[in-house]
C-alpha cells in the first residue's frame, strides 16, 4: 500500500513546532524539516521568553519616524542601523513608513493584540494537553519607566490602545506587586502591570512540544536538512527539494522565519520580512529574593528581563544589520552593565552567556499568515517579529484550521500582501 504524503512544515522554531502540533491534532500526517540539529536553534533559542500581551503593538506609528531619524544619527539607544546600504532594508523601510500613520498603527496594533490574547489562551490549552504545566508562568508582566515625564505620557497614550488587562502602578504599588524590586525601585518612576502576560523559556517549550509530537502524534522530524527548492506542477507543490533528496508532500507550510524571502523568491513572491537583530545575555541567579519573578520590560532603556530555571535573561536592541550574526563587545557590554546596575551581585557576573537572534519582522507588524494565491497547497506562517513566542500558538491554530478546510476562529489578523490569501 502506498502511504499518503505528509504535510511538510519547513522550520522547527517555535512557530513551526506549534503549527505541526495543531495540524497533528487535526489528524494530519506531518513531517518537520529543519537545517538545524534540533528544534528552536535559531531565533526561538535565546529570546526573552515573555508572552508579552501588554507589549503587543506595531512598531510602525507616528513616533517611529522620529525614532528612525534619531537612530540614523546614532542617538536612539534601543535602535541601531549598521547596514544602511542594504536594498532589502530600503524595501522594508519604505513599506514601514507607509504604516506609520496613526490609523495604520491602531489597525496593526489591534491585529497584534487580538492575535496575542487568542494565542496566550491557546498556549495554556497546549500546556494542559501535553502535561507541560511547569514550563510557563501566567502571573502577568511589568512595564517599567525610569523617567516621570515618559511614564505620564505613556499612561496617557495607553487609553487609546490598551485593554482592561493593564493596571497603572506607582513605585509603592510596584514593590507590592514585585517585592524583589525593593532594592532597585528608586531607579523607576512607576510602571504598568499587564495581567495577561506570561513567561517561560521558549526554546525549552519548543523542545518539549517536539518530543511530545513524535511520541504522541507520530510527527516525524528531519533535521540537518536544508530545503533548496520545490517541484511544482499546475499551481501545486508536488515535492520539497532538499540537500538530502526530494520529499513528496500533500501540502507545505513555510515556518522559516527570516529565511522565508530567500526560499520563496524563485517561486515568484518575496515576503517583506527583514531580520531585526537583537541580543540576549543569560546569568545564573545567586540571590532569588532580588530577582523578579514577574517578567518586565524596562521601557526607558528598552531592555526585557525574565527569569526561569534559576537563570536571569536580559534582552536588548533592534539593530538593522542584514543577516550579520556577530556579537560585538559593545553590545554585550551594554547587557552586562545593565544587569550590574539593576541587579548587582544577585547574579553571578562570570556566568554570562551571550546570544544574538534575528527577529523576522514585517513592516506592518503582524505576520504573514495564509495560503499563497498562486499555489493551492503552499501556506505561510512567518514574520512574527518581536512577538513570535506570544503569537505562535494562535497562528498555529488559525493556519491548521485553514489547511484542513475549517473556518478559523478569528480572522483579519495577518499582514496583507498581493500574493497572499490572508487570514
Ligand atoms: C533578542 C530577542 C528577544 C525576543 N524576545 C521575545 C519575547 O520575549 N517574546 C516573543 O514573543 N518573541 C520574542 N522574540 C521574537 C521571537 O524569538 C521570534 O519571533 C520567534 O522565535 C520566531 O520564530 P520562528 O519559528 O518563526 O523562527 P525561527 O525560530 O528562526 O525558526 C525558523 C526555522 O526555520 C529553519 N529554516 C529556515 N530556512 C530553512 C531552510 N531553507 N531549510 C531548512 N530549515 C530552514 C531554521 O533553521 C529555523 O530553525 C525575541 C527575539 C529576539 C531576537
Amino acid at each position: 500500500m502506498v502511504s499518503k504524503p505528509p504535510i511538510v512544515v519547513i522550520g522547527a522554531g517555535i512557530v513551526g513546532v506549534l503549527a505541526a502540533y495543531a495540524l497533528a491534532k487535526q489528524g494530519k500526517l506531518v513531517l518537520i524539516v529543519d537545517r538545524a540539529l534540533k528544534p528552536a536553534q535559531v531565533c526561538s533559542f535565546g529570546n526573552a521568553g515573555i508572552l508579552a500581551v501588554g507589549h503587543a503593538k506595531a512598531w510602525a506609528g507616528p513616533g517611529a519616524i522620529w525614532s528612525i531619524a534619531r537612530a540614523l544619527l546614532g542617538r536612539e539607544p534601543g535602535i541601531k542601523v549598521t547596514r544602511l546600504m542594504d536594498p532589502a532594508l530600503w524595501r522594508w523601510g519604505i513599506a514601514f513608513l507607509g504604516h506609520c500613520s496613526h490609523k495604520a498603527h491602531l489597525s496593526n496594533t489591534e491585529k497584534l493584540q487580538r492575535l496575542s490574547r487568542f494565542s496566550r489562551e491557546l498556549s495554556k490549552d497546549i500546556e494542559a494537553d501535553l502535561g507541560l504545566t511547569s514550563e510557563l508562568r501566567h502571573d502577568g508582566g511589568l512595564y517599567l519607566f525610569r523617567d516621570e515625564t515618559e511614564f505620564a505620557a505613556y499612561t496617557g497614550a495607553l487609553k487609546q490602545t490598551a485593554g482592561s488587562d493593564i493596571q497603572v502602578l506607582d513605585r509603592k504599588a510596584l514593590i507590592a506587586k514585585e517585592p524583589s524590586l525593593a532594592g532597585c525601585a528608586d531607579q523607576f518612576a512607576g510602571g504598568l502591570f499587564c495581567t495577561t502576560d506570561s513567561v517561560g523559556n521558549c526554546r525549552d517549550f519548543a523542545v518539549r512540544v517536539a518530543e511530545a509530537l513524535s511520541k504522541r502524534f507520530g510527527v516525524t522530524f528531519q533535521f540537518e536538512t536544508s530545503v533548496t527548492g520545490f517541484t511544482q506542477s499546475n499551481g501545486k507543490i508536488e515535492a520539497v527539494e532538499t540537500d538530502k533528496g526530494t520529499i513528496s508532500c500533500e501540502a507545505v507550510l513555510l515556518a522559516t522565519g527570516v529565511e522565508t524571502p530567500k526560499l520563496t523568491r524563485p517561486l515568484g513572491f518575496t515576503p517583506n520580512i527583514y531580520p531585526v537583530k537583537g541580543y540576549s545575555g543569560t546569568w545564573s541567579i545567586q540571590d532569588e529574593a532580588r530577582i523578579p519573578t514577574l517578567p518586565l520590560v524596562d521601557e526607558t532603556e528598552l531592555m526585557a528581563v525574565a527569569s526561569y530555571s534559576g537563570q536571569l535573561r536580559v534582552t536588548a536592541l533592534a539593530e538593522f544589520a542584514g543577516h550579520d550574526m556577530s556579537l560585538p563587545a559593545d553590545r554585550t557590554d551594554m547587557l552586562r552593565d545593565y544587569v550590574a546596575r539593576t541587579f548587582g551581585d544577585a547574579v553571578d557576573a562570570d556566568s554570562a552567556e551571550y546570544w544574538t537572534g534575528l527577529r523576522p519582522s514585517t513592516p506592518a507588524g503582524p505576520p504573514y499568515l495564509g495560503r499563497i494565491r498562486a499555489f493551492e497547497n503552499l501556506w505561510v506562517n512567518a514574520g512574527h517579529g518581536q512577538l513570535g513566542w506570544v503569537m505562535a500558538a494562535g497562528c498555529a491554530d488559525l493556519i491548521a484550521a485553514r489547511i484542513t478546510g475549517q473556518s478559523a476562529e478569528i480572522d483579519g489578523v495577518s499582514a496583507a500582501a498581493s500574493w497572499l490569501e490572508n487570514i
